[in-house]
């Protein structure tokens, strides 16, 4: 109670939560009474997750809020695997990927779009104002141009140096789960220089109606093939929502969560009763069944929400982080534990 007391005058003197997060109450699995709830993916989620929240507490539609969250990350410019500051490919072009799922069924994605910092309001475009669900590449840009978005350069000069030096080797490895390492230590990502090459923003979120809505956004795999399409824009692999059932999306080396339509079978497992966290491991373990020599070398992590409020994850490595946003409830797990 007291922590709930606390959040609400926060809130309402539009204090940034993050800085009063250890007064926080931890891990509670919400009722359908205690809706609204917004998860995502890694610790830059807690951001994202208010922004979010903003829209949610207001009685805000899902959609509207997952959309507002991952803008946070994606104009990051420190955020060097989500929108504007991404780490390019390998021929340096900074190319994003995006998609957006609301509580009708609807949906709208772009993959390879580069110039336009917010990938994931041009999917919402796509998913709104066509007949179509996904636009790639060149006509994704002109589209956006064509709809008012400004185009502008996402390569940072921080990103920009990362890629002359990977430049020096070229050689195409994603970094293992480095997360786990930095939270042994220190405060999340607060390490100094490149220490990952990927990491995408998925967001799911259950408005006060009982809607569901989710978005997933990310410049993708570092120094990837020019034009590789990862599972982010994917509709079924990098997210999926059924607002019967409920969402999920994921994050990782993509080529396996788009060979096993990951986020699409979570929810499928969820439909069939399983509760979200197991659903997201039966989904890890299929990607491990299959391939165990590449499994074991990469990350892929799922997260899910229910229909009740009720959210959990499972990831091939250690380390996985997601936040969680409620009434009484502003924290980051960390392997299902509370960081703070
Ligand atoms: N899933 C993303 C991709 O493959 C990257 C990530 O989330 O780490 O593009």
């Amino acid at each position: 109670m007291q922590n709930r007391r606390k959040f609400i005058k926060l809130s309402a003197l539009g204090i940034p939560l993050l800085s009063s997060l250890d007064s926080f109450s931890k891990v509670v699995t919400p009722t359908l009474g205690n809706l609204p709830i917004v998860i995502s993916t890694w610790d830059f989620g807690i951001a994202a997750n208010q922004a979010a929240w903003k829209v949610l507490a207001k009685g805000g539609r899902a959609l509207d809020a997952v959309e507002q969250g991952v803008h946070v990350p994606e104009a990051d410019p420190k955020n060097q695997s989500v929108g504007y500051g991404g780490l390019p490919d390998r021929d340096g072009h900074v190319t994003l990927d995006a998609c957006i799922m609301d509580e009708l069924g609807n949906c709208g994605s772009v993959a390879g779009l580069e110039h336009i910092k917010h990938p994931i309001s041009v999917a919402r475009l796509v998913m709104e104002k066509t007949p179509h669900v996904m636009l790639v590449g060149d006509g994704a840009l002109q589209f956006a141009v064509e709809n008012g978005f400004k185009k502008e350069n996402l390569l940072t000069k921080e990103s920009e140096k990362a890629w002359k030096e990977w430049l020096k080797t070229a050689k195409y490895a994603p970094v293992m789960n480095i997360e786990n390492k930095l939270y042994d230590k220190v405060a999340p990502r607060k390490l100094p220089g490149n220490q990952y090459n990927h990491d995408t923003i998925g967001m799911l979120a259950l408005d006060a109606n009982g809607n569901l809505s989710g978005a997933c956004t990310t410049s993708g795999m570092a120094y990837k093939l020019h034009g590789r399409v990862g599972d982010s824009p994917i509709i079924g692999a990098g997210l999926y929502v059924d607002n019967e059932v409920g969402g999920a999306t994921s994050t990782g080396v993509g080529e396996e969560v788009i060979r096993n339509v990951g986020s699409f079978l979570v929810v499928e497992l969820m439909r069939q009763g399983y509760t979200p966290e197991a659903a997201c491991k039966e989904a890890v373990m299929r990607i491990i069944k299959k391939k165990p020599d590449i499994a074991k070398n990469i990350q892929v992590g799922f997260l899910a929400l229910n229909k009740k409020g009720e959210y959990g994850a499972y990831a091939i490595q250690k380390g996985f982080s997601y936040a969680v946003c409620t009434k009484q409830q502003n924290d980051l797990l960390i392997d299902g534990k509370s960081y703070y």
